[in-house]
């Protein structure tokens, strides 16, 4: 409040100092006490400032308050002393205070400066050196001719007079110096102290000019040169940006001023030095020295320049294109394609190529060869693709095809030719290594008018690729599925963190005329909490692509335990059947974990059986023959499920250490109607029990088949016709109201 105040008086003093002028008061005790005030004022609130604001500005505001307050007792000396003395003496202690201001100045600059510039390119000094060289040689050139001593001059008074313009020269300089060094920017206090120099050199210029004619008094208007120029210093000291790297605190200067004000300042110079070679010393000497320094400045920051062009487009390169194979990176590859898209072209296909089992050649090979690998596809890529096509690799083992001008018939004749070209080997040092890609294509504007779109279509076809083994997808019509897929992946996620998977039960019984219970198999469902109850053919497939198989089976396994313990525990000593997907079977710790369950719910391992598909045998029979070995030596059944649909030849049959052979209910659900299935279901029959195996018939939905089955001499029954999957507690009920086979059966 009370700084508002300060702010209003001085402008008050300002504007009275104006009517003074105006109305010719000059002399009057009203006039000096308004020029003596409006002199100090300035300095006071510097003071001010620099008392209030103990920040690490507070050095220089100190010493610029020092240097603006011996200015205004400079004035008020002058004003009670030396104005009375007849005849005036040329140099007075005033002058002395006066020109204390100018090192203050200085030192206040170079305290502002110091804080907020803390590393400076060389660059930034030479446009330092130029801007002071060159307003200082241009300043010098009127402000020296007005040094003109008349003959009764003492040497002393024409120094002191001298000093004036010379300060003026200097400040001049440094603080356009300062400007460069701050990145020409626009801020409010570098603009409102070079304002208020300019100010004060002109007085000084006038004021030095009118010494030397020996006029006096002076027009009114050079003190106001100076009390305007000191009141424009005090302005810059309040809007000082404090905040350090704010050097400047406005907005960086554009290309064209950081350019343009060295250039043109370089360029005046160059005038000047011209004009003194032609009009035979016109300037002072100490001013072409200067220009002659600003030019040189300005001939090396040429040279600079055109260095870190080159640099910077060396780095503008690299910074664009891929390490490992010279091809074009990420970056580039969406430059071009936003190009590309804001081009004239009509249409543009992108693809996405990711190369099928690499880690494998990672993990088989070493890094070393897969970065070789990679290097010799990209080659090979770029030799096989038409003129025009960007190609970049995106990271790993992906990489990227802009094709202007190609609608889905020129992608795919293009894709189709490298997809042939990679299938030829790779000569690699230590192995021949074949390579198959997926592909995903875009095409623009049909599946996309913007980047993001077309590049998300690009990757969910080189998804569906990948997952279709297709080599080669197009995004058309592909977004909604997968996009559906991933939001079932997201929601089973949490799912399964919720607990919202549960085991319906079909029971299995013994064929023969008292159906005795034999067992029951666990089979999954998903409590959706808005879709209902989703059935494992609906979410199963997605789950083991996205390997979340092995939570679900442990998930599975640990509610089916849980089951059979209360099952055991209510006199029920039932068996659980459970099915076992893909990656269980490649999952060394899976025998384990099982262990750790039977412990944990202290279960016989013979409460405890497990199915897994033929297929799911075949994926990988050598592990899954291991692993099946290990878990029926802790003393688990184990089932082949689905018999018959999967191609599992005798021999592997002989081998495998299983109990049970379920025989798929596509042959059993035929077996009174279809004399072929009827056949299948004898043999297999004779084949498994030849095994030591018992069969199991799946999907028994009436009493005939049934008869069938027993007449063929099959061991197990399960189906629709014996009873349907259902609930724990309704199993129950129904398990309570037949009759149990002992577990051993
Ligand atoms: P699966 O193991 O062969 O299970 C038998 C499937 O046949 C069950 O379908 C069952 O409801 C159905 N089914 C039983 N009797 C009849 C019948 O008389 N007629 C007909 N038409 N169908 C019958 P569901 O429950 O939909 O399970 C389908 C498949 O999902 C299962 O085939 C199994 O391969 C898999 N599955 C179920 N639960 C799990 C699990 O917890 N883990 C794993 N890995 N797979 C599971
Ligand atoms: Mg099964
Ligand atoms: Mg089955």
């Amino acid at each position: 409040m009370r700084r508002a105040v300060a702010w209003w008086i001085l402008g008050g003093l300002l504007l009275a100092q104006v009517a003074v002028m105006a109305l010719s008061l000059d002399g009057t005790l009203f006039a000096g006490l308004v020029l003596n005030a409006v002199y100090l004022l300035p300095g006071l609130l510097v003071a001010g400032r620099a008392w209030r604001n103990p920040g690490p500005d507070r050095a220089a505001f100190g010493f610029l308050s020092a240097g603006m307050t011996a200015y205004g007792v400079a004035n008020v000396y002058w004003y009670l002393v030396v104005r009375d003395l007849d005849p005036e003496p040329l140099v007075s202690p005033a002058d002395g205070m006066w020109l204390a201001f100018y090192p203050c100045f200085a030192v206040a600059l170079v305290l502002l400066l110091r804080r907020r510039l803390p590393r400076l390119s060389t660059a930034a000094w030479l446009d330092g050196v130029i801007a002071s060289g060159a307003v200082s040689a241009l300043v010098s050139v009127p402000l020296l001719a007005t040094v003109d001593p008349s003959p009764q001059a003492t040497l002393v008074g024409v120094v002191v007079n001298a000093a004036y313009p010379v300060c003026d020269i200097v400040v001049a300089g440094c603080l356009l110096g300062a400007w460069a060094l701050c990145g020409w920017r626009a801020e409010r206090t570098i603009i409102l102290m070079i304002a208020g120099m300019a100010l004060f050199a002109t007085g000084d210029a006038f004021s030095m000019m009118l010494i030397w004619q020996g006029i006096d008094p002076w027009p009114a208007w050079i003190e106001l040169t100076w009390t305007i120029g000191l009141t424009l210093l005090a302005l810059a000291a309040r809007h000082t940006a404090s905040s350090p790297g704010s050097a400047a605190g406005g907005q960086p200067a554009g290309m064209w001023v950081s350019t343009a004000v060295p250039s043109g300042l370089a360029l005046l110079c160059l005038a000047l030095l011209v004009y003194e070679a032609l009009a035979d010393h016109l300037a002072p000497p100490v001013s072409s020295c200067l220009a002659g320094i600003a030019v040189a400045a300005a001939i090396l920051r040429m040279i600079l320049s055109v260095r870190s062009a080159e640099a910077l487009g060396a780095a503008r390169r690299q910074a664009r294109t891929d390490d490992l194979t010279g091809l074009a990176n990420r970056r580039h590859f969406v430059e071009h394609l936003d190009l590309t898209i804001a081009g004239s072209e009509p249409c543009l296909s992108v693809a996405f190529v990711d190369l099928d089992r690499f880690k494998e050649v990672n993990d088989s090979f070493g890094h070393d060869v897969g970065d070789s690998l990679l290097r010799m596809v990209g080659d090979r890529l770029r030799a096989a693709l038409p003129d025009g096509v960007l190609l970049a690799r995106l990271g790993g083992d992906e990489f990227g095809l802009i094709m202007p001008g190609c609608d889905a018939g020129g992608a795919g004749t293009i894709i189709e030719n490298i997809l042939r070209t990679l299938r030829e080997p790779f000569a690699l040092p230590e192995v021949d290594l074949h390579v198959d890609a997926s592909v995903g294509i875009a095409v623009y504007p049909d599946d996309g008018t913007d980047r993001p779109t077309l590049l998300r279509r690009a990757d969910v076809a080189m998804y569906a690729a990948k997952n279709g083994h297709d080599g080669l997808t197009f995004a058309t019509g592909l977004d909604d599925q997968a996009r559906a897929r991933l939001t079932m992946l997201e929601e089973l996620r949490t799912g399964l963190s919720r607990g919202e998977l549960v085991l319906h039960y079909q029971p299995k019984v013994l064929v023969g005329a008292a159906l005795e219970v034999c067992g029951v198999e666990a089979l999954v469902r998903w409590q959706h909490p808005v879709r209902g109850l989703i059935y494992p053919d609906d979410f199963l497939y997605t789950a083991e692509s996205a390997d979340l198989m092995r939570h679900v089976t442990a998930a599975v396994l640990d509610l089916a335990c849980r089951q059979i313990r209360s099952w055991h525990d209510e006199g029920l000593p039932i068996s659980v059947a459970v099915n076992l997907s893909v990656s269980n079977l490649r999952d060394p710790e899976f025998p384990a974990q099982v262990a750790s369950l039977l412990e944990r719910y202290d279960l016989p391992p013979s409460a405890l059986e497990l199915e897994v598909t033929e297929s799911v045998l075949m994926t990988d029979a050598d592990h899954a023959l291991a692993l099946l070995g290990q878990l029926r030596g802790m003393g688990i059944k184990l089932a082949v499920d689905d018999y018959g649909t999967g191609y599992s030849s005798l021999t592997y049959l002989q081998v495998l250490p299983v109990d049970d052979l379920k025989l798929d209910r596509a042959f059993v659900s035929r077996c009174t109607t279809d004399p072929r299935s009827a056949a299948i279901v004898q043999s297999t029959v004779q084949l498994a029990h030849s095994l030591g195996m018992r069969i199991i018939a799946e999907g028994v939905e009436d009493d005939a088949t049934l008869a069938m089955l027993h007449e063929y001499g099959c061991d197990i029954a399960q189906g629709y016709g014996i009873a349907r999957p259902q609930d724990a507690a309704t199993t129950t009920r129904w398990l309570r109201s037949h009759q149990i086979a002992t577990l051993a059966a």
